[in-house]
């Protein structure tokens, strides 16, 4: 069995970027930048004011200048081009530009209005109040670096300077296939010894949130010809997850289809828990992860190596979750040989970050994964420890270029 690390770096070692695409703008949400992108436009593109107030000249103010003749009105979307005499004031709203022989804005709370004329009580700084031209962007900023991820924020900035069309990867289509004779699809009643098909619903909501398109395969029962059929047809996209049948049992036949459709095998077994039955391989550029059926087991694998493989294949360089070292608010209990991933939330307590697990830990309770803010990690052959004990939490939220300092080496076995 190897270790975290290297079945880690063994899958991204395997990733191939996908192509790009261009796009048009509301269409790159939630996707990465295929190339590094500049800005064509200055933000302000003009100088404007931050405030509804009066325009004046910061000169004569500092002179000792209160009272002003207010000459005109600027509201927001208007330009004026007269200069503004230096006795003079104009009254603008936020946003409007500031008319040239103006360089301040007294905001309307500091003045007093009478008729045609305006009195200032209280001085403003020079230059107050006025967003310059160009102090959020300028012409030829790199806005953002290739592998960039375009949230909200980013398409709004894009937004901003004119930008209606991005470059950016190909959102990697996502095969789903769940494997085992048991599993029962949604809306049809279940019969003794069968139960419900959870991972393909899992799954389906983490492709989705790894930015990249979910595609249903349904249920492949344990039988060879069934499970070939299925799995040849998801090898026809650019990443496949089929959960179960990968473990020691006599009716586990996803590894034996996987060798036999030519999926290149790069590792099977890590020293984990849950997920050692964990199955990784390639065909050509696609990505063959055979995840075991145990629906924590699934999640947890998905987290620890498929989503870095989907944001890797998007060109990004953030594939990993943030992470940072908390204390237990409760005794951690031992280990046996492998790592383990548990399931916590956390809460504050003065400086420090707790965390709390999620209720009985086995890798079938798939309500220890329902409201999880974390997992945090336990060394093998852990003696246990009591409150207070400070181990590695990765968050199950959020991005990060550090790959977690995961413990455990590789193990016999
Ligand atoms: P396997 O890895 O095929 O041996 O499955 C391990 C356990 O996970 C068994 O208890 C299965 O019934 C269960 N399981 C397998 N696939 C699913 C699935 N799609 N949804 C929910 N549970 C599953
Ligand atoms: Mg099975």
């Amino acid at each position: 069995m190897i270790s975290i690390h290297q079945a880690l770096d063994a899958v991204l070692a395997a990733v191939r970027p996908l192509p790009s695409e261009e796009v048009p703008l509301l269409q790159a949400l939630g996707r990465a930048a295929a190339e590094r992108i500049i800005s064509p436009e200055q933000v302000p593109t003009f100088a404007n004011s931050a405030m509804d107030g009066f325009a004046v000249s910061g000169a004569e103010l500092k002179a000792g200048r209160r009272e002003f003749r207010v000459t005109i009105d600027i509201p927001a979307g208007r330009y004026v081009s007269e200069t503004v005499a230096p006795g003079d004031a104009a009254r603008i709203m936020t946003g409007a530009p500031v008319p040239p022989g103006t360089d301040t804005v007294v905001q309307v709370e500091h003045t007093r209005a009478e008729g045609d004329s305006m009195t200032v009580e209280t001085v403003p700084e020079m230059g107050a109040n006025v967003r310059r031209a160009g102090e959020d962007v300028t012409v030829g900023d790199v806005l953002f670096e290739r592998g960039a991820h375009l949230g909200a924020a980013e398409i709004g900035l894009l937004a901003a300077v004119g930008v209606q069309r991005v470059r950016v990867a190909r959102r990697p289509r996502v095969a789903i296939l769940a494997t085992g004779s048991e599993l029962v699809a949604a809306g049809r009643p279940l019969e003794p010894g069968q139960i419900r098909n959870s991972n393909s619903f899992t799954a389906y909501g983490q492709v989705l949130a790894a930015g990249a398109d979910p595609l249903l395969l349904g249920i492949a029962r344990d039988d060879l010809d069934e499970t070939r059929r299925l799995l040849a047809a998801a090898l026809e996209n650019d990443v496949v997850i089929t959960s179960g049948g990968v473990s020691v049992g006599d009716y586990d036949f996803v590894k034996q289809v996987q060798d036999e459709l030519g999926v290149e095998r790069r590792f099977w077994g890590v020293a984990t828990k849950p997920g050692k039955p964990l199955a990784f391989g390639t065909r050509g550029d696609t990505l063959v992860f055979g995840v075991p059926g145990n629906p924590v087991a699934a999640m947890v694998s998905f987290e620890m190596y498929v989503r870095p493989a989907i944001l890797a294949r998007q060109g990004r360089p953030d594939v990993y979750r943030p992470w940072f070292h908390a204390v237990s608010a409760e005794p951690v209990r031992r280990t046996k040989d492998r790592t383990e991933a548990r399931r916590c939330r956390l809460t504050h307590e003065g400086d420090a970050i707790r965390f709390t697990t999620t209720g009985p830990q086995g890798s079938g309770i798939l309500s220890s994964m329902a409201g999880a803010e974390g997992l945090f990690f336990v060394p093998p052959e852990y003696p246990g420890s009591g409150i207070g004990t400070e181990m590695l939490v990765m968050l199950l939220g959020g991005t990060s270029t550090e790959r977690p300092p995961f413990p455990g080496a590789s193990a016999p076995g």
